[in-house]
């Protein structure tokens, strides 16, 4: 059985996590991938950085540092900090051996290496279990009018702490994009599609943004689920709840449906918001309350085969 899913950076990793558990087991007959997503990543300091990918990555290969949810664990800021002490901007975090994975991605793309294939060679350097593919190998980027003008993502996540008021959202560079061909296939040979619970905007929206890609979902065979990122009306972390409040729409699962209407058979949410349940079926999806917070491995795991034994018995 073919499992993809969709993911973000925090959000995304943790159910990703929770997979990777799962197909970890010796007579499991899930095989899993993951896309993941770019629009996120931005030149700092002449490298090529790519939070959401690294913090797949990271995760998957027990490097991350697991306080933060993102970055490498046993990181220092020595560089950073001289950096700093050379006049460079250093709001952006970055530890010394993450610098590493900044500073190799650079040069394989100065060597003309196409993106998907350097994360490929990241992943089997770190020890990735499961393969993570790119949305597409150009460069697509979000953009964010806010009240306090145009941010890149980093620039209104890390820079301003999410405090600007999110206008508009525009995924540069989108438009003009190719998906590539590992994630067209993926979709195509997928048996169950999950959206993990990552900022359905700007994450998750970045995916779909890719030329072909939401297309590909729409139309798959695919039986589609996707994890609410929002519990009792809230994020658990980060400003997808205020983005959407600004953008006009509440934060309750039903906007989640809302957003990904045509993409998705069946809506996973918090087992606090579970009177969300009949309104969501009413929808003509498929709903489910289950414990969503994931903390530890086991959360993850849990999380993940209830969402599989929910989608097995759908197909029945
Ligand atoms: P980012 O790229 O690091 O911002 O991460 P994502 O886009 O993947 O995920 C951000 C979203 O993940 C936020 O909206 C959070 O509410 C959601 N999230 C983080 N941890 C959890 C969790 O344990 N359970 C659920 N349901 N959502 C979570
Ligand atoms: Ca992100």
């Amino acid at each position: 059985i073919n499992v993809l899913l969709l993911a973000g950076g925090v959000g995304g990793a943790k159910a990703a996590q929770g997979l990777a558990l799962t197909a970890s087991e010796q007579d499991c007959h899930y095989n899993v991938r993951v896309i993941g997503n770019i629009a996120d990543d931005e030149e700092f300091h002449g490298l090529w950085v790519s939070p959401d990918i690294d913090t797949l990555m990271y995760t998957l290969s027990g490097e991350i540092n697991t306080q933060q949810g993102w970055g490498m664990k046993n990181d220092g800021n020595t560089v950073l900090s001289q950096l700093q002490a050379l006049g460079e901007d250093t709001w952006m975090f970055l530890g010394d051996r993450d610098f590493a994975t900044h500073i190799y991605r650079t040069q394989r793309r100065r060597q003309g290496i196409r993106p998907s294939q350097i994360c490929r060679e990241l992943c089997t350097a770190f020890g990735c279990p499961l393969p993570i593919i790119l949305p597409s190998d150009d460069c697509i980027q979000t953009r964010l009018s806010t009240d306090q003008g145009e941010l890149s993502f980093q620039q209104y996540f890390v820079r301003e702490r999410c405090t600007p008021v999110v206008n508009a959202i525009e995924f540069h560079g989108a438009q003009q994009a190719t998906p590539t061909p590992e994630a067209l296939q993926a979709i195509n040979d997928a048996d169950i599609i999950i959206f993990a619970p990552s900022n359905p905007l700007v994450s998750i929206g970045a995916i779909l943004a890719t030329p072909g890609l939401r297309d590909a979902i729409a139309k798959s065979r695919a039986v589609r689920l996707a994890i609410s990122p929002f519990i009792g009306g809230r994020t658990v972390k980060g400003p997808a709840d205020r983005m959407l409040l600004a953008q006009g729409l509440d934060t309750s699962p039903l906007s989640i449906a809302s957003l990904y209407d045509g993409l998705i058979d069946a809506l996973v949410i918090d087992e606090s918001d579970a009177g969300w349940l009949s309104a969501i079926e009413q929808r003509g999806l498929r709903a489910l309350a289950a414990q969503t917070l994931m903390i530890t491995d086991s959360d993850k795991r849990r999380l993940m085969d209830e969402c599989l034994a929910f989608v097995e018995q759908m197909e029945v």
